[in-house]
């Protein structure tokens, strides 16, 4: 008997793997998190073995046998180039010195003994939010803005993914924006890691949370909850009070939402796309948040031409999972090519 092939996602983070499979009729043949501990602190090449270790204990979980994977999907945060390669100026999420210049993609295909492709993690969410709207085999365009640290995303042009000369496709947080047009903006200065003054990622991520709009917003907002505790916690704690309604954490994600429209007016008219396409952390909460959410971005995209006013905006399904999902997919991809 012939056994279907099948294909492997693998969604390296710094501290966890999680895992999927693909099958040839485009089934995931996992529903959810399936995670193994990744050990990037100590280095790439325990971390490889956790990989193979983690991808052994994926297949039994999921009732199959390794001998039908044909090949391998990867993804990882950035700075990595188009083929896998870590920034030489290391990365956050992998701070053992070893990852510095490393060659992930390679590692992996050595280690499993697989083709294995890469993307960047940003740009496999965006595959996977694409593909779950428009189905594997198309040829669609949409934006994808994924709210986390940072903000990542991706470009999927006719159904493929925009990684770019370098690898530093789709990179869309440092993307400037006319962010002085946003209300209740104020005077603040919105710097990013980057060194950037205003692009997306400044004033759309978790990290603008903590670095900006917080102590701007707090300094306005006397006697308020979260004054006087720790940023960085406090930072995460916003989300939650903004989906119960607070009204300065509301604030601070109308500022982020608006932002999102502003960039993505930029977007509809580089790309005019068939969608855009958001997801992260900080839209997983309540379905009255997100609605509301996806209202204020709309509501902070300058009028539209008639034509483009209704352009489809979407969450991405299954956050959690849309690396794997996404890196498998662009394995099954370059298998089928
Ligand atoms: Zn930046």
């Amino acid at each position: 008997m012939n056994a279907m092939r099948l294909v492997a996602g693998i969604d390296l983070g710094g501290t966890a793997i999680n895992y999927t499979f693909l099958d040839e009729a485009g089934h995931f043949r996992i529903e959810g998190l399936c995670e193994h501990p990744a050990r990037s602190v100590d280095g790439p090449e325990v971390c490889l073995t956790q990989i193979a270790d983690g991808l052994d204990a994926a297949a039994r979980q999921a009732g199959i046998d390794l001998g039908q994977v044909v090949a391998v999907g990867l993804d990882t945060p950035g700075p990595a180039s188009a083929k896998g390669v870590l920034s030489s100026r290391g990365s956050t999420n992998f701070i053992h010195p070893d990852w510095a210049g490393f060659d992930i993609r390679g590692g992996v295909e050595r280690r499993l003994g697989r083709p294995c492709v890469y993307l960047n993690d940003g740009n496999a969410a965006a595959l996977w939010g694409h593909v779950s709207l428009f189905g594997s085999d198309n040829r669609a365009t949409s934006l994808s803005a994924i709210i986390g640290t940072g903000l990542g995303g991706g470009v999927i042009v006719d159904g493929h993914v925009v990684t770019g000369r370098l690898g530093f496709g789709g990179e869309l947080g440092h993307v400037l924006i006319p962010f002085h047009s946003i209300p209740g903006i104020g005077d603040i200065t919105p710097a990013c890691n980057c060194g950037r003054i205003g692009d997306l990622e400044s004033l759309c991520s978790l990290t603008a949370i903590r670095r900006t709009l917080l102590p701007h917003f707090l300094a306005k907002t006397p006697g308020h909850r979260l004054a006087g505790l720790d940023p960085a916690e406090a930072a995460k704690r916003v989300r939650g009070l903004a989906a119960d309604g607070d009204p300065m954490c509301r604030a601070i994600f109308q500022v982020q939402a608006r932002a999102l429209g502003l960039f993505f007016d930029e977007m509809i008219n580089v790309f005019d796309p068939d969608a855009l396409i958001v997801g992260g952390g900080a839209i997983e909460a309540s379905h009255d948040f997100r609605g509301w959410f996806l209202d204020e971005i709309r509501a902070g995209m300058p009028s539209q031409r008639s034509e483009q006013a209704g352009i489809p905006l979407h969450v991405i399904p299954d956050g959690d999972t849309a690396g794997a999902r996404g890196a498998a997919l662009e394995a099954a991809r370059v298998a089928r090519s």
